[in-house]
């Protein structure tokens, strides 16, 4: 079965201004890589504008919060910042539902079986947004909702979000900080921003947080995902696995100091592979989260979406 690809070219509109690390351009070196005849027998599709977005955001997000995304993208001529990372601009409000509504329909394709995994080429990124804060880059948790989505719409019963972004997901956690149900696992540089990701934030037992430290490469990384990630992970048994795909840890990066390359991208999406093989039917949503150097953004992204479609065939 074909890997799903879903991407939208509104992704390239959302304006951050100039200087910026999370830029359009990120969107077109991603474009430029997935365009080889590699990735030719990945199955495509736009990121769609749902009609049912609105209602799955606000399972996470208050009604007033959504309100407010809105009207601050809508009554804008020009670039408005919700704090000093975070910008809006009249792009946004389409990429913000977009991002959401892609992962909402790659949901869709791997539970209903018309794909065997699905990766989301989106931006704005989402797992720093909290309930009713905006930060980080991120305006909706495009992967939160993804996971509850999964549980109201296809009566999944346990959904595991790992992420192994440089940073913390704080957003995330903060969704899914009380609810047995629902898994969170992450690898992050530790401290860098947001702060939070120390080993005793626990939640009730369902968030499993590995920090790493400036300078730590693929051992390490790899070390914190078979002694604490996997394991936990195993013993939760999830039903569908989302993985927030941030690509910060890279060697390369400007914002991290991890020391990551290609082939750990590789390594850890075959092992997130085959624990989604055990417990969810190989059933993996993958979402683009971070990633700032161009070049290795899109390498990296080449090995992780060639290893979906690898695994997947
Ligand atoms: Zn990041």
């Amino acid at each position: 079965m074909a890997t799903l690809l879903l991407t939208h070219p509104s992704f390239i509109k959302h304006d951050t201004g100039p200087g910026h690390p999370e830029r359009p351009d990120r969107m077109r070196a991603i474009d430029k890589v997935l365009a080889h005849e590699v990735f030719r027998d990945l199955k495509r599709e736009e990121a769609p504008l749902r009609e049912d977005v609105r209602e799955h955001i606000e399972r996470v997000h208050p009604v007033a919060y959504f309100q407010k995304i809105r009207e601050s993208a809508e009554h804008i001529d020009h670039l408005s910042h919700l704090d000093p990372d975070t910008v809006i601009s009249p792009g946004s409000w389409e990429a913000a539902l977009r991002a959401v509504g892609a992962g909402l329909s790659a949901v869709d394709a791997v539970v209903e079986g018309r794909a065997a995994n699905a990766f989301c080429q989106v931006r704005p990124p989402g797992h720093h947004a909290e309930t009713s804060v905006a930060m980080g880059f991120c305006l909706f948790s495009n992967a939160a909702i993804a996971a509850h989505y999964a549980r109201a719409k296809h009566r999944a019963e346990r959904v595991a979000i790992v992420d192994f972004d440089v940073h913390h997901g704080n957003g995330t956690q903060e969704i899914f900080w009380s609810d047995r149900d629902l898994f969170y696992g992450s690898t992050h540089q530790m401290p860098l921003f947001p702060g939070t990701g120390a080993l005793g934030e626990t939640g009730v037992g369902n968030i499993w947080n590995a920090p790493l430290r400036a300078g730590d490469g693929g051992e390490r990384f790899r070390e914190a995902f078979e002694s604490r990630i996997l394991p936990a992970l195993h013993n939760f048994g999830p039903d569908l696995l989302v993985i927030s795909a941030g690509f910060d840890a890279h060697q390369a990066d400007p914002l991290g100091n991890l020391r990551l390359v290609e082939a750990d991208y590789m390594w850890v999406t075959e092992r997130l592979a085959d624990m989604a093989k055990r417990h969810a039917g190989g059933r993996i949503v993958s979402m683009l989260e971070g990633g700032y150097d161009l070049t290795a953004l899109a390498k990296s992204v080449a090995v992780h979406v060639k290893t979906l479609m690898d695994v997947g065939a």
